[in-house]
């Protein structure tokens, strides 16, 4: 249980809305405003990482559900395939395989 809830995340839904589409945290593919998603940290507190959009990206509800976590997934994904998408700040290894829309 963290305090993930609340108006912090009303507030953080509101603000990547209007930067949407996204490359999901996950699966690197487009997260759009008309499909489920949710706001991801990508560091989870436990480890240092903060509650403020720094920390935070967007993923697909099915992508954060199938990962059943946060930073496991960031890491199960990494594993499985590089990211082809460009993803600021996420991964360095991302800034080698920029894919030009
Ligand atoms: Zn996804």
């Amino acid at each position: 249980m963290t305090s993930w809830t609340g108006h912090k995340v009303t507030k953080a839904r509101a603000t990547w809305t209007q930067r949407l589409p996204l490359p999901c945290y996950q699966c690197k593919r487009p997260v759009y405003p008309g499909t489920a998603w949710v706001v991801e940290h990508m560091t989870p507190r436990s480890q240092g990482g903060t509650l403020g959009p720094e920390n935070q990206w967007v993923s697909h509800r099915h992508c954060s559900d199938r990962s059943g976590g946060r930073m496991a997934a960031a890491i199960t994904n990494t594993r499985r395939r590089p990211p082809d998408t460009q993803l600021p700040t996420m991964t360095p290894s991302a800034e080698r395989r920029i894919r030009p829309r």
